[in-house]
């Protein structure tokens, strides 16, 4: 009987079982402690790691990741399926981006992978839980969100070997009709890209929902049923993935700042078709007048809809995307 042990968790095969992680210690020398939910499969396959908010305020799969570990049958479950429903706790208890505690360096836990055992907080937090996912993971899905409640897309980071194509066939079976390839350089030190690079571990990351109290029902819905499609495509359930009929491959993403400051006014949403020239925000002063006309620059897609009511200049109004059907 293989026993998977990962931080306080220890469940034999054929069982589940939930308890924690320790990846650091707050001043007060308590432990922060992250949760860890595994299901080992009586069955023999792949180890399935998916996790959420390792962006402290996006959490979509935090809602999803337990509600595929509670429907999961370990009889019937070919491999282990591992959720971490909150990665980034110390973000989450503040209900922010990133680590509160970070004092000198970068707070954001998604930049600094594989992290390093004595460096800064947010580095041994990372070398703390990326030590974890490489002793056990084979595949794995990121759950991000958005700005935006209705954006849906799905990220590969986009290399030169096999993982990174067995990435984007992984993106593809997740079913959500938008792909994005993120290219080696945007992403480097995320957590996806060094699994792909550094460890062959094919990684997706999903976009779905809206940041902090955006994220809804159906969004988490939608996460959930790509997790299945997931578990379908790798065998270890039975069934097959409903996929889309076709796909939209994006080839360029292009954010829109604004060049001034202002209340913004977004003429489109998330999913939609749009134009180059065409009219899709407006950003007006408090007298009601207006200061700038957002013009697309593509066409393409709407991925991502800023849905701040205030924008500084150089803002982020809109993320938008080119490319193709296929
Ligand atoms: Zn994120």
């Amino acid at each position: 009987m293989t026993k998977i042990e990962i931080g306080s968790v220890s469940v034999a095969k054929g069982e589940k079982a939930n308890g924690t992680l320790k990846i650091g210690e707050l001043p007060d020398a308590s432990p922060i402690e992250i949760p860890v939910m595994v299901v080992n499969g009586r069955g023999d396959g792949p180890t399935l790691w998916v996790q959420s908010a390792i962006h402290g305020v996006e959490l979509c799969g935090t809602f999803a990741i337990p509600k595929i570990v509670k429907e999961l049958d370990s009889s019937e479950l070919n491999g282990v399926f591992v959720g971490i429903p909150a990665v980034n706790v110390p973000a989450v208890r503040v209900q922010g981006r990133g680590n509160p505690y970070e004092q000198f360096a970068h707070p954001d836990l998604n930049r600094v992978f594989p992290g390093k055992q004595d460096g800064t907080t947010t580095e041994q937090f990372a070398h703390a839980f990326f030590t974890q996912f490489k002793a056990h993971a084979n595949y794995l899905i990121d759950i991000h969100a958005a700005h935006d409640p209705n954006s849906q897309w799905t990220i590969y980071p986009k290399m030169d070997n096999d993982a990174s194509k067995e990435s984007l066939t992984l993106a593809k079976n997740y079913g959500l009709p938008v792909i994005l390839p993120s290219v080696p350089g945007v992403l480097a030190s995320s957590m996806f890209a060094v699994a792909v690079r550094d460890l062959g571990i094919p990684s997706i990351i999903l976009e779905v929902g809206g940041t902090s109290t955006t994220y809804g029902d159906k969004m988490v819905d939608i996460t959930v049923q790509g997790i299945w499609n997931i578990l379908r495509y790798l065998k270890m359930i039975s069934g097959e993935p409903t996929l889309p009929e076709k796909y939209f491959m994006i080839e360029e993403q292009v954010v829109m700042n604004s060049k001034k400051g202002g209340v913004f006014n977004a003429l489109i949403k998330a999913n939609e078709k749009v134009s180059r020239g065409q009219h899709i925000g407006t950003i007006f002063d408090f007298y009601g007048e207006e200061r700038e006309k957002i013009v697309s620059t593509v066409d393409g897609i709407v991925l991502n809809v800023n849905n701040e009511p205030l924008t500084m200049s150089g803002g982020i109004t809109f993320q938008l995307a080119r490319g193709s059907e296929e």
